[in-house]
């Protein structure tokens, strides 16, 4: 059966999968292949997720999430409408969205994915991620890191070996990797990164200094104006390279002001961020003892790495242009859904072996040296070890005529545990006796998808323990992933085949919200038009008229909003 490539991302998420021809992406619904990682509740109760649910993102905040992949992994639930979910729910939803998009691309049932994570997901965050593959109805057989994924995309495991680095600059981060092939391994070898730091935030610089410019406090403008000339910078910025200017016009409280958008001008207020993003660069780089003229290839992700600002500013860096000639909204997909083909045993990619690598070190607590105490760290599989591995280390008791032994275990570099993250625990019982007698073998398997499984022997007694770390925060054990499945299952969604009308109307309204005067009349009283067409139900009918709005929308949605 198929196996399906997902990219789970922060602002927008996609699906592919591999065939006799490459890679394909599967459109959604809507026959977009970028489906916005948002999810809300509609006026009738209804879940929506994706585009639809992103129209509604600023007019309906209280009932619409975005940017929860953050939160992946914590135990914090976040409130929409009268529900209240975790980050690993909401992304279910998605997961499940994109699932169904496949199946009706490939005309039979997807029940088994590979799911990209950020490199720097500790093991918490990529269980959470397993998990809401599992409640979306999607055996994950394997995450992949999102920078391992783009250079697969880009072919650069055909290469013999080489040194990558990949920039990866969404909406709302940017995370640099550096990757290390060799012999058929691909090793994230440092990844550095802000996680504020976006193409959000050049837009934000944008609105800052008109509003600095003009004397106007942010404070003294409605959450319409504000919205509205967001959305304008939105689509200036993303215009910049076809055009040397662009004229804005932007009512801010009772002016008008406008604004003559130049590249000149979006350098200037864009160079405190350039900067700042030039700054986890040269950290990677400089944590992997690497100098820049060692790099052989540089590969572009995320949407905002489109800006030239950006393109130019890594070619002068690094004295060369990246590579950037897949689009770097959908590379992690396709290399996502390369794996997937790997995973199928996919002829014409059988002779690539990829393997990957534990990107932390993953350990136990132990006593330290004579009279310290406890708290210290015992590594037992080091960061960057070829995965899956399996490796024992031997602990003894630390005091006289203990009966039992907690294993503790951590990830991380530190050598106090205090400082590293608590996975979970185990408890194992031991005779009585003097302090050292008894010897604990723990055991820890790290597979291919990051996941640690501990297997705890007493020695003496031959007692054996296991644990798959599943308890820790944003995890969940069996009953309460059985009540997650219940509360999902009990959400009404609306049938695709009316995504596209809802899509209409939903888009229909934001721009009603954000127009005014005989304006704002027209699309009243267009929309209304087309709920009257709805409520007929004559498919022909409806088609037509969708036609006839999308046309008449575009006309007032000139800004490029996705
Ligand atoms: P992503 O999370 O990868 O979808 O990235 C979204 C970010 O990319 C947003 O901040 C967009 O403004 C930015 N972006 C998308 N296309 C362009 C473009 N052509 N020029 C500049 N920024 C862009």
């Amino acid at each position: 059966m198929t196996v399906i490539g997902i990219d789970l991302g922060t602002t927008n998420s996609a699906c592919g999968v591999w065939t006799d021809e490459g890679v394909k992406l599967i459109p959604n619904r809507l026959g977009d292949f970028l489906t916005p990682s948002v999810v809300g509740y509609d006026d009738s109760g209804k879940i929506s997720v994706g585009r639809i649910a992103k129209e509604r993102l600023i007019s309906h905040s209280d009932k619409t999430v975005a940017v929860f992949k953050r939160l992946m992994g914590t135990d914090h639930k976040i409130e929409i409408g009268s529900g209240s979910y975790t980050a690993t729910e909401l992304s279910s939803l998605v997961l499940r969205s994109l699932k169904e998009d496949a199946e009706t691309y490939l005309g039979e049932p997807v029940s088994r994915a590979v799911i990209s994570v950020p490199a720097y997901f500790n093991d918490n965050q990529r269980l959470a991620t397993k998990l809401a593959g599992e409640l979306a109805g999607l055996k994950v057989e394997r995450l992949i890191n999102e920078p391992t994924a783009a250079a697969i995309a880009y072919g650069l495991h055909e290469k013999n070996e080489g040194t990558f680095l990949i920039l990866d600059m969404g909406g709302g981060t940017f995370d640099v990797s550096i990757l290390e092939f060799f012999d058929g391994v691909m090793e994230v070898h440092a990844s550095a990164g802000d996680n504020y730091l976006g193409g959000e935030d050049f837009v934000d610089a944008m609105l800052n200094n008109i509003l600095s410019s003009e004397n106007i406090r942010k404070e003294t403008l409605s959450r319409l104006q504000l919205q509205t000339m967001y959305m304008k910078l939105e689509s200036a910025k993303r215009q910049m390279d076809a055009r040397a200017e662009n004229e804005l016009s932007f009512e801010l409280g009772d002016k008008i002001v406008n604004w003559k958008v130049t590249e000149e001008w979006f350098t200037k207020v864009a160079m405190p961020l350039m900067l700042r993003a030039k700054r986890p660069i040269e950290t990677a780089i400089r944590d992997a003892r690497l100098s820049p003229s060692q790099i052989n290839d540089i590969v572009l992700v995320g949407g905002a790495t489109r800006m030239k600002l950006f393109r130019s500013a890594v070619a002068k860096l690094f004295g060369r242009f990246p590579s950037c000639n897949l689009d770097p909204d959908l590379v992690v997909t396709m290399g996502a859904a390369i794996q997937a083909g790997l995973i199928e045993k996919h002829k014409g990619l059988d002779e690539v072996v990829l393997t990957d690598v534990c990107p932390y070190t993953l350990g136990t607590e132990v006593n330290g040296p004579e009279g310290a105490g406890g708290g210290f760290f015992l590594p037992i599989i080091e960061r960057n070890t070829v995965v899956p591995v399996s490796i024992v280390r031997s602990v003894q008791t630390a005091h006289d005529n203990q009966t039992e032994v907690a294993i503790n275990v951590y990830q991380g570099e530190h050598r106090r545990v205090e400082k590293n993250v608590f996975l979970g625990s185990l408890t194992a019982a031991v005779p009585k006796g003097p302090a050292g007698q008894e010897v604990i073998d723990i055991r820890y398997s790290y597979d291919m998808n990051g996941l640690l499984e501990v297997d705890v022997k007493v020695v003496s007694t031959g007692k054996k323990l296991n644990k798959v770390i599943e308890h820790a925060a944003g995890a969940m054990d069996d009953a309460t992933r059985a009540a997650s499945l219940k509360k999902l299952s009990a959400l009404k969604f609306h049938p695709r085949d009316q995504e596209e009308n809802r899509m209409l109307l939903s888009r229909g309204e934001r721009i009603y919200e954000t127009s005014l005067g005989e304006e704002r009349d027209y699309i009243a009283h267009v929309l209304a038009e087309f709920d009257a067409i709805l409520e007929r139900q004559n498919q022909l009918e409806i088609k037509k008229a969708r036609q006839q709005l999308e046309e008449v929308l575009k006309k007032f949605d000139n800004e490029e909003w996705f």
